[in-house]
């Protein structure tokens, strides 16, 4: 369905879990109890105030929200042109929007009676918020990260165990993101009485990408109130990274009905967004599939393989993206653009340069098609881009790029 035909852009999904043709819940029958299960306790969480007063409570005290809305002004002189705003998710406890929705899941669990959490992780980051969330409540945790991961991101690593979780590395498939949550998938039908699985995007089956975006939300909700403050009016445009699509749905999902307000989600373009794979832009380079528990855009083969991703961003590789960013795509609400590693490294120092803001380099590849746009921009545009997360992560993995060696000697 075209654009103009929608009445509105936030009432998805149906009952079945789709966004159009895309999402749903695809599972065996062994994990469809669990689902359900999930799916009836969530429906009556999200209109229980309680748990919103919860939430909200700690948001406020242990998370650090609202982030702040912050006037980019040295780097909106430097590039000419649109007004930018940053949102500044990146000043969270744990350094970046992941643990918005881990509180949401966890709170429901303890609700649910569940003593038990496992997630999966990637770069690491949504591991550690979920230790970190676990640690505060006194819950047992474990998580599942690719065996290859683990060698790759050992300061994450060592953090989830300072926070008292069991990390396991999987070594089946090609051992990165996409075999941990297979093996989570697993581990949750071993263990159903007291497990609760804490998925870290908007993917997976249905209910998972409606609940991460509702708790995500918050960013977008936030960012439109303070808009109003600072600008007496909504943003022209906003702009988000993409690795599964969370904290770009979360920034997004308040704005869907406004129109007038353009929307960008930027995939990682890695090498170059060609069919040499070496990227992660499953919208821009991939075609529908199903992929843990849910119809999206994928990155395959000619023969519906998934094919791993590639990005100097361990958080942006994700072979697929949340369905209902898929929809979105589709109904042309949402543009997608990538944007590649040279790009965001760029972005990632004139970031730093500008504002004084170290950068995770997911949200560098939102700045970097923020760099691409403003200068073409008139100077009442306003830009608003998620700062979803800090760069302390990405230090020596950019100054690797950049070819810097570190002397030991301050
Ligand atoms: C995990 C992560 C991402 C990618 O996940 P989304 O679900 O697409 O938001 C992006 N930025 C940061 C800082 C992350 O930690």
């Amino acid at each position: 369905m075209s654009s103009e035909l929608i009445n509105s852009f936030k009432t998805g999904p149906d009952e079945s879990g789709r966004f159009g043709t895309f999402g749903g819940r695809f599972v065996s029958e062994t994990l469809m109890p669990l689902i359900l299960d999930l799916e009836t306790e969530y429906e009556k969480t999200k209109t229980d105030q309680a748990f919103w007063d919860e939430m909200n409570h700690l948001w406020t005290h242990y998370v650090g929200r609202p982030s702040p809305l912050y006037f980019a002004e040295r780097l909106t002189d430097r590039l000419g042109g649109a007004k930018i705003y940053m949102k500044r998710d990146e000043l969270n406890h744990t350094g970046a929007h992941k643990i918005n929705n881990v509180l949401g899941q966890i709170i429901l669990a303890r609700r649910m009676g569940k003593s038990r959490i496992i997630a999966e992780t990637g770069a690491g980051q949504h591991g550690v918020a979920t230790a970190t969330v676990c640690a505060k409540f006194g819950l047992q945790c474990v998580v599942y990260m690719g065996a290859h991961d683990v060698e790759r991101q050992k300061p994450n690593v060592f953090r989830m165990k300072l926070l008292g979780a069991e990390v396991v590395p999987v070594t089946s498939g090609r051992g990165t993101l996409k075999d941990a949550m297979n093996d989570a998938l697993r581990d949750w039908v071993t263990y159903v009485r007291d497990t609760f699985y804490c998925i870290g995007t908007v993917a997976g089956p249905h209910p998972y990408p409606a609940m991460v975006r509702d708790f995500q939300s918050i960013i977008g909700k936030e960012a439109r109130a303070q808009m109003m403050e600072a600008e007496g009016r909504l943003p022209d445009t906003v702009i988000a990274a993409i690795g599964g699509g969370s904290n770009a749905m979360g920034l997004f999902h308040p704005f869907l009905d406004d129109r007038g307000v353009r929307i960008i989600g930027v995939e990682a373009g890695g090498k170059g967004v060609d069919d040499r794979m070496e990227h992660c832009a499953s919208l821009t380079g991939g075609r529908p599939g199903v992929l843990h528990g849910n119809r999206t855009y994928l990155l395959q083969d000619d023969d519906g393989q998934i094919l791993e991703g590639f990005s100097i961003s361990a958080g942006l590789d994700y072979p697929g993206i949340g369905p209902e960013h898929s929809w979105l795509h589709e109904t042309g609400r949402a543009e997608y653009v990538s944007v590649t590693d040279q790009e965001a490294l760029e972005a990632f120092q004139l970031s730093c340069e500008t504002e004084g803001i170290i950068p995770a380099l997911e949200p560098s590849h939102a700045l970097a098609h923020v760099a691409k746009i403003a200068p073409g921009l008139p100077t009442d545009h306003v830009i608003c881009m998620n700062m979803c997360g800090r760069g302390d992560k990405d230090i020596f993995t950019v100054a690797k790029a950049l070819d810097w060696t570190m002397t030991e000697s301050d």
